[in-house]
């Protein structure tokens, strides 16, 4: 697969950060799909704005690329607030969160970006301020050390998460709205890529388009890298314009999957089927044959290849589908058995 693009898409350079910036929506209506989650966000957004008060605690879920931090940005700008930003790992004792908590003037949003990273003791101190808008603060050490209570201007957290399982309970317990991002089918798609061609100013057709939807892993994000991608391909090899072939040739050229499934996607399906003959097998197994976490297989690999009817979820364990096997070229058993 593309170097410059790992499942979550997320090791580009500096410029495509810039351009990634440029196409992000700015409100919720620019904001293609997710319509039951944009349709509830825009009511307690509205109402929050009616009683004047600061939005609920929000927490997003769902695999990288989908539009967590894009929905945060959109969040700030709808409520005409602030928006710091800040993730879990980079808040490393209470003084950091402290720090930016006290900075927040009413109404503000504070986006937690990787927030099951948080550790602990920051995390405590997260509690109070998302409850009681208080924090108490260590001053001094030794036997002068004293707590004093600070009160916070009313905020908004917004928390973001690829891995939900990993979030505490009590934490997860103070957010009072909790939305699932999932992954974006064809169409929505196909509509985010147009949108960012015309900001971008490419010359696309609807089959190229459509082309690069299909082997965009369901990510908005991908979509993006691999429309600037094939964009280059245009340029280069054809006369500018991203029409069905180029769009084929570039996107084959850069090893896109032509499913759309990347290279960790696919070397799930291989083991279950070469080590474990297509399953039932434990997701545990699947994860030390894979070397990868069982909690990132099932959070992030697993929901896109079930949904995309690769694997399939049985008592017994994760089981792969005919459709596995054709995608990997390999004969599935029963056919094999029908050539006797
Ligand atoms: P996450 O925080 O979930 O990893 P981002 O919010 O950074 O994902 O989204 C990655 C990119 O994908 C953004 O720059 C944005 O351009 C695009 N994007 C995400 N969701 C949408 C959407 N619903 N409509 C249009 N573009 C989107």
């Amino acid at each position: 697969m593309n170097p410059n693009l790992d499942s979550s898409g997320q090791n580009f350079s500096n410029e495509e950060v810039q351009v990634e910036k440029a196409l992000r929506p700015s409100s919720l209506k620019d904001f293609s799909g997710q319509a039951k989650l944009v349709e509830n966000l825009s009511v307690f957004i509205e109402a929050a704005k009616m009683r004047e008060e600061a939005l609920d605690h929000v927490l997003l879920h769902g695999p990288p690329g989908l539009g967590k931090t894009t929905l945060s940005y959109i969040v700030a700008n709808e409520l005409n607030a602030n928006l710091k930003m800040t993730s879990g790992p980079v808040l490393e004792k209470p003084g950091d969160l402290a720090g930016l908590l006290t900075n927040l003037q009413d109404g503000d949003v504070l986006f937690i970006d990787e927030i099951h990273r948080l550790n602990n003791i920051v995390e405590e101190y997260l509690y109070s301020a998302m409850e009681d808008y208080r924090i108490d603060i260590m001053i001094d050490s030794g036997p002068s050390a004293r707590s004093i209570q600070l009160t916070l201007n009313p905020f908004t957290l917004i928390g973001a998460t690829t891995r939900m399982g990993l979030l505490t309970a009590p934490l997860r317990a103070r957010f009072g709205i909790n939305c699932h991002l999932d992954y974006y089918d064809v169409k929505t798609l196909l509509s985010i890529i147009k949108r960012s061609a015309h900001i971008l100013d490419i010359e696309i057709e609807e089959q190229g388009a459509l082309e690069i939807a299909r082997r965009s892993r369901g990510t908005p994000r991908i979509a993006n890298a691999l429309l600037r991608r094939v964009r280059d391909f245009a340029q280069v090899k054809g006369n500018g314009i991203i029409d069905q072939a180029i769009a084929t040739y570039g996107l084959d050229a850069l090893n896109v999957d032509s499913s759309g499934l990347d290279e960790m996607d696919n070397r799930i399906l291989s083991s279950i089927i070469q080590k474990f003959k297509g399953g039932p097998v434990g997701l545990t197994t699947i994860a030390t044959a894979v070397g990868e976490e069982s909690g990132t297989i099932e959070e992030v690999h697993e929901p896109f290849l079930i949904m995309e009817g690769f694997i399939q979820r049985t008592p017994r364990g994760r089981e792969v589908t005919e459709k596995a096997y054709r995608h990997l070229g390999i004969v599935p058993p029963a056919q094999e058995g029908s050539l006797f």
